[in-house]
């Protein structure tokens, strides 16, 4: 059942008496940083000074803003010569941010991704195809040495080259596989080009995470694969893949409470949320030497889910992330999340997975516009059908969001396809 039975099951007060332990190891760490130490004398903080987990609360937040400051190497915690593995993170605007990891902090890292699998079903005899991108962007090198300490047959396909991937998928007869959720529809297609239906390969597990993405999405791949879709939920200034993760109950993420310190903070007052609002995930490391962060603001919102899990986990779980502060998107005075959208899309069979909402400027005011493929099935050259389908889609957009977008259709493929990430939005309202 379990990797680490003893620390997955241990008791609330057993952990959060861990978690003290740690959290006074890690400021001790911080401490040896530049930027922390500055930080930690400002708020007269020392390790002994925390009497509880709780106490975390007194420790000033860490924003990426002090990361892309300190860049690349100003928040180390260690010299240098004992870093062993950079990663960055997969923002595109602005200064990048990285983290360097001892080898301390990849073995733990590695241990909590091969917990992660674990607690979603992958076992050590599973052949393990990981399509996703090596290098800077953690969910290549994270789960290669996740999988690998798990003990699996670990594939490093690489991200992309879809009709590679079908020929490995078959000829290896890979069990799990990890890949972006944007990315799996587009395999599927390949596999279907190919003449491979998901029943005839061995896959019966399908790992996924890195972007936001709804419930209807998962529903719609597990319908697409014919197999269970867990989600995984990780970033790069925290590891990357293995601070969250679904078991096979599918309830949530549990976050990892013996590594990760979970708050979740109502993004303008900063005050912890009451269980069950929306907040955004704060997390502060607690197994981390080299770059240690304390309290640091993802920017991702999500909900912490009460009750016990049937597993038997007691990591607190949090709901999948529901958006990023920064990725929210203000219109006609309205605030609205992608995956609000995308959430109503994906209950429309006609459409098809690929979307892409565009902002633009226009009499007499901003307008939101939603190309959205349509299945080649649904074509018709009734065009009061199609249009019903638009005013139908409008409609329902309209009931979660305010606004009423504009709606196209448009065919399978022809949306423009990121390397990485999907981008879902585009802002091209003058003066944005
Ligand atoms: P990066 O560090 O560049 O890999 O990006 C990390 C960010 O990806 C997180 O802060 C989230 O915004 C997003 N992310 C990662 N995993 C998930 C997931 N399972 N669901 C939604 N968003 C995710
Ligand atoms: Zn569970």
């Amino acid at each position: 059942m379990y990797w680490e039975k003893d620390l997955e099951t241990l008791e609330r007060d057993q952990l959060t008496a861990l978690q003290l332990t740690r959290l006074r190891q890690t400021l001790a760490q911080a401490s040896r940083g530049a930027l922390y130490a500055r930080r930690l004398e400002e708020a007269g903080l020392t390790p002994e000074a925390l009497r509880c987990a709780d106490d975390v609360r007194r420790i000033p937040l860490t924003e990426k803003q002090d990361l892309r400051d300190s860049y690349p190497f100003g928040l180390l915690c260690v010299d240098r010569e004992q870093g062993i593995r950079l990663h960055s993170s997969s923002g595109t605007t602005g200064q990048p941010t990285v983290v360097v990891h001892n080898r301390h902090d990849l073995d733990s890292w590695a241990n909590l991704v091969a917990r992660s699998m674990y607690c979603a079903g992958v076992r050590s005899r599973d052949t393990f195809q990981n399509i996703c991108g090596y290098g800077l962007f953690t969910g290549g090198l994270g789960f290669q040495y996740g999988a690998e300490r798990l003990g699996c047959l670990t594939i490093p396909a690489g991200a992309g080259n879809t009709r590679r991937q079908v020929k490995i998928l078959t000829d290896c007869g890979s069990t799990v596989i990890h890949a972006i959720p944007s990315y799996l529809p587009r395999l599927h297609q390949g596999m279907a080009e190919m003449g491979v239906a998901p029943g005839d390969t061995e896959v019966r597990i399908i790992l996924t995470g890195a972007e936001p993405h709804s419930e209807g999405t998962r529903l719609r791949l597990q319908e697409l694969f014919g197999v269970p879709v867990f989600n995984s939920y990780g970033l790069t200034e925290m590891n990357g893949p293995g601070v969250g993760f679904e078991c096979e109950y599918q309830t949530g993420l549990h976050v990892w409470e013996d590594a990760f310190l979970l708050e979740l903070l109502h993004p303008e007052t900063l005050a912890p949320v009451a269980e069950g609002d929306i907040g955004e995930v704060v997390l502060t490391t607690l197994d981390r030497q080299a770059m240690p962060m304390l309290r640091y603001r993802t920017r991702d919102l999500a909900r912490l889910l009460s009750g016990p899990c049937p597993c038997g986990r007691t990591h607190r779980r949090i709901s999948r992330i529901l958006g990023r502060s920064d990725d929210m998107v203000i219109i006609k005075g309205c605030n609205v999340f992608p995956v609000q959208i995308e959430q109503v899309l994906m209950r429309f069979p006609e459409l098809g997975h690929d979307y892409l909402i565009r902002l633009i400027s226009e009499e007499p005011g901003d307008q939101m516009r939603i190309d959205v493929e349509m299945r080649p099935e649904f074509f018709t050259d009734d065009w009061r059908a199609l249009d019903g389908l638009c005013r139908r889609l409008a409609e329902a957009v309209c009931d979660e969001v305010l606004v009423t977008p504009k709606v196209k259709l448009v065919e399978p493929g022809s949306l423009p396809r990121a390397d990485g990430k999907a981008i879902r939005v585009l802002d091209e309202r003058i003066g944005s």
